[in-house]
């Protein structure tokens, strides 16, 4: 193994301070009271950045993101609930499948993955089908890095009185959200995005009366958000053993992106590692699949070299002994790749890293794109 970590430019787990690995030196026990005021702190500091304090309780839930997106439908949802699930790629069929193995009734809306789901879909949608209870959405879906239209697909959902369930896994904390004008009965992020914790601990902002009326709903113990929340509400400590280094690792991960300028600061540096990307890519002669005005600036996905002298395992490998970690395609129709622009990376890093790709392309004599 180097001696040197490979940045990862991936979408979580991603690239964390030295100060935040620090924070997990230590052995935190679930009764003590410093612990329970640390989980306390990170929750009310992550309600704070979607000002929904007011509106949303914050429960964390242990696990990776996908625990907390399942615990939002099964604590939200009630059994003969109808979902609308609006699906632009892996993580939108993802929702949809939730639904399934939960035996919740669901219906999909499906567009290409370069195509994101609009308002008058929605719209449409919700005249069409009475029965529906709630939509659930991908706000940044990680599969490409397309941003879905959240502020006016909540308005529609909300003008026609229904649930709204957003997985805004890869945008909370770098791209603007706000509960007192986006309405919604939860919303789903976790510790290890672009928060720039460790991953471990998913968190869902649940709207305080939807909450309150979901008792009794789930069909699990464990992911029951409801009890989740007045367990903790009660005795200040989490059901079942917490993540307690990744809780530490949160909180000083939180003390870090307050020092950074909250989410103006931190979406300027994912704002310029993105454009230092793509600009770097562009020289290089590799295209990325989204058009700008739709590419959020979380992750980027790139077409591959059209050239037979190109295969992913062996530029992956030489791109990572030269230092950075890039992630695998997930598109079914076009082969591509793609490159995160979150974690504690700057756009310096982002200009390394498109130096690395060139000169691995150059090795293996990658000529056509
Ligand atoms: C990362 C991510 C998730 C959660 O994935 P896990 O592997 O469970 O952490 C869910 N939705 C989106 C959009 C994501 O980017």
């Amino acid at each position: 193994m180097s001696t040197v970590a490979p940045i990862l430019l991936t979408p979580g787990p991603l690239t964390t301070s030295a100060r935040t690995r620090r924070a997990m030196m230590v052995d935190w026990g679930s009764w003590d009271d410093s612990f329970n005021q640390l989980t306390a702190r990170v929750c009310q500091q992550l309600v704070t950045i979607i000002n929904g304090a007011d509106s949303h309780h914050c429960v964390p839930l242990q696990g990776s993101g996908t625990f907390a997106v399942e615990a939002a439908i099964g604590t939200l949802v009630p059994r003969d609930g109808h979902v609308l699930v609006l699906i632009n790629g892996a993580y939108g069929k993802r929702l949809a499948k939730i639904c399934e193995v939960l035996g919740r009734r669901f219906s999909t809306y499906e567009t290409a993955e370069d195509q994101p789901t609009t308002a008058s879909d929605v719209e449409r949608l919700l005249r069409a089908n009475p029965s529906i209870t709630h939509v659930a959405l991908i706000h940044c879906e990680t599969s490409t890095g397309i941003l879905n239209p959240l502020a006016d697909i909540s308005m529609v959902v909300a003008h026609h009185g229904k649930g709204l369930i957003i997985d805004a896994m890869s945008s909370f904390g770098a791209l603007p959200i706000d509960a007192q004008k986006i309405p919604f009965d939860a919303l789903i992020a976790a510790s290890g995005k672009c928060m720039e914790g460790a991953p471990g601990m998913g968190f869902v902002f649940a709207h305080k009366t939807s909450l309150a009326n979901a008792a009794g709903r789930s069909h699990s113990l464990a992911m029951d958000l409801h009890d989740q929340h007045a367990y903790m509400a009660k005795t200040g400590q989490w059901r079942f053993t917490p993540p307690t280094h990744v809780v530490a690792a949160l909180h000083e991960a939180l003390v870090q992106y307050h020092e950074e300028g909250g989410l103006p600061g931190r979406y300027k540096r994912y704002a310029a590692n993105c454009q230092t990307l793509l600009d770097g890519m562009a020289r290089l002669g590799i295209r990325s699949f989204l058009p700008d005005a739709i590419q959020a600036p979380i992750i980027v996905t790139f077409h591959a070299p059209k050239d037979s002298r190109y295969q992913f395992k062996a530029f992956y490998e030489r791109v990572k002994a030269k230092g950075f970690i890039l992630y695998p395609g997930k598109l079914t129709e076009v082969e591509t790749f793609r490159v995160g622009c979150i974690g504690h990376v700057s756009p310096h890093d982002m200009q390394a890293a498109v130096n690395a790709i060139g000169e691995v392309l150059k090795e293996m004599e990658v000529q056509h794109f």
